[in-house]
């Protein structure tokens, strides 16, 4: 393709992204294609010879859109949103056009000063400490992963790393020497990395990566489905009496279920309460939630990690307007990660990373080449303005108040499970006099759930909360409307009756 066919063939795919933004309140949010309906239509053997755009672009509007789930639907309201706007799309055309995978700052000083400063930006959007700022006199500063499970992978591992060699520093070993590795080694099996049982699934996959054990503390209905100190604090002494070590632990800022915040004050409290607590590293996962804290009225919150808190992560690509993958990643001491990553061959060494008057994003991760992530947070940050990213967060969160109150006038038909939060409600569907966690309601909830997304008109995810089977309904992506949650709600309503009436038959 030469720079005139590009130009054409560009022009032509922009029309049609605009059109399919523009086409997708009046789509079906999830396809209804069977699994291995592609494979016949496209050829056994890649093409001999190239081919015009033309053919490509109409393959894609022939056979990939018929095999799309419209996450950008405003019909869309299930897991969690994954956002996409239009500067976005700009920042990841100029990112694919300088394609400079800068692990070094010689790889492309741009990539990396920008990155440093919109992760500075981002920290004073979200109303951080200034511990986790690049010019905090602790060395924090911010780093853009890919994924959230990737930020909390990569915690655990410089945890564990900052864990071992303390202890056998302080065993008086010498760093480098045999036996200071074999030390490093027994010390790792003992090793247990914590969450609640709400925590999202990254964090026990991060044990796994990590090669350490991991336990969970026990969330309940009655808490909210919140962390608590008196829990904890039972499962650290359970750790102990088993002879194994605490050494990280996963916070929630916004749980996957419920959007359940953990009562960081007491939990801190308890890890107070013993040095070997302290030195348990406290990672804030708020993937999905940590957007709310551009609005003041959630500011609160981050005011509980100026102390206490060793990382703090927040997915932009969910509720923030970027697309995936955008998953900021803040840390109060950045030589934690630096000494755990920094492996340096003779062919990555350089005079500015010598003398260390650069930041090496390299050593803030698990990959060596990165993506140019740092363009796209900068045009929407650019181009919304604060003011635009607190206006979608209260809309959004706006719109779920709407929803719940909706759900709450139908107190015949449904009942709250978890407090609303964050855009997100959750529901159960009621089986006349069935108690909350029954058989009954959890298979009349189970059954209105599969017939709403069987027909495609809107979609939404199901889970299991302290053995209720529930409807989780999230109105936070960027195309979210009051009309779409009223009519989904709607939907909902006669599909109970539906499956009430056919039950009476
Ligand atoms: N943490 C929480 C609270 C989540 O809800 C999710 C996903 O929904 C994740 C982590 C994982 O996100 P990612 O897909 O960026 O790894």
């Amino acid at each position: 393709m030469d720079r005139d066919q590009f130009k054409t063939a560009a022009h032509a795919a922009i029309d049609d992204i605009i059109d399919y933004f523009d086409g997708l309140p009046s789509q079906r949010v999830i396809p209804t294609i069977e699994p291995g309906y592609l494979r016949p239509q496209i050829p056994d053997v890649p093409p001999e010879e190239g081919e015009e755009w033309a053919a490509i672009q109409a393959d894609v509007e022939s056979k990939i859109k018929p095999g799309l789930t419209h996450w950008q639907s405003p019909n869309f309201m299930a897991f969690f949103p994954a956002s996409v706007t239009y500067p976005s799309i700009l920042g990841e055309m100029y990112s694919a056009t300088f394609t400079a995978p800068a692990f070094n700052w010689l790889c492309s000083p741009a990539c990396t000063e920008l990155e440093t400063i919109v992760m500075d930006w981002m920290a004073m959007a979200l109303g951080l400490p200034g511990c986790f700022k690049s010019d905090s006199p602790n060395g924090g500063g911010g780093v853009i992963q890919n994924t959230a499970s990737d930020a909390v992978a990569t915690m655990m591992v410089v945890a564990r790393e900052r864990r071992v060699r303390e202890q056998a520093l302080a065993e008086g070993l010498v760093e480098g020497s045999p036996e200071f590795e074999d030390r490093l080694m027994d010390l790792r099996p003992r090793l247990v990395a914590l969450g609640s049982d709400q925590t999202h699934s990254s964090t026990a996959k991060g044990a796994l990566i990590a090669g350490t054990r991991y336990r969970s503390v026990a969330a309940r209905l009655e808490d909210n489905m919140e962390m608590t100190g008196d829990r904890l604090r039972a499962v650290l002494e359970r750790c102990e009496a088993d002879r194994l070590t605490p050494y990280f632990i996963t916070f929630s800022m916004g749980t996957t279920n419920t959007c359940a915040v953990d009562r960081f004050a007491e939990l801190k409290a308890v890890l107070r309460e013993k040095p070997a607590w302290q030195r348990i590293w406290v990672h804030i996962d708020a993937a999905y939630a940590g957007a709310a804290l551009v609005a003041e009225e959630y500011r609160a919150i981050a005011n509980e990690f100026a102390d206490g808190v060793d990382s703090f992560n927040m997915n932009m690509h969910k509720w923030l307007l970027v697309n995936f993958d955008a998953s900021c990643l803040f840390v109060r001491k950045r030589t934690d990660l630096t000494s755990a990553l920094d492996i340096t061959p003779a062919y990555l060494r350089n005079h500015y990373s010598d003398t260390g008057s650069v930041i090496d994003y390299r050593n803030w991760s698990m990959s060596l080449g990165r993506r140019f992530r740092a363009l796209k947070i900068w045009f929407v940050l650019r181009s919304y303005g604060l003011s635009g990213l607190r206006a979608h967060i209260r809309n959004t969160v706006r719109l779920g108040e709407v929803f719940a109150d909706l759900v709450r006038g139908r107190s015949d038909l449904f009942e709250i499970i978890t407090r609303p939060a964050f855009a997100l409600t959750v529901f159960r569907v009621k089986k006349d006099n069935a108690p909350t966690v029954s058989e009954e309601s959890n298979a009349l909830t189970r059954d209105v759930y599969e017939l709403v997304n069987s027909r495609g008109e809107i979609f939404i995810t199901s889970s299991v909360v302290a053995g209720v089977y529930a409807i989780r309904v999230v109105s936070a992506n960027a195309q979210a409307e009051e009309v779409y949650i009223r009519r989904a709600f709607d939907i909902l309503v006669k599909a109970v009756e539906e499956i009430q009436n056919n039950h009476r038959i």
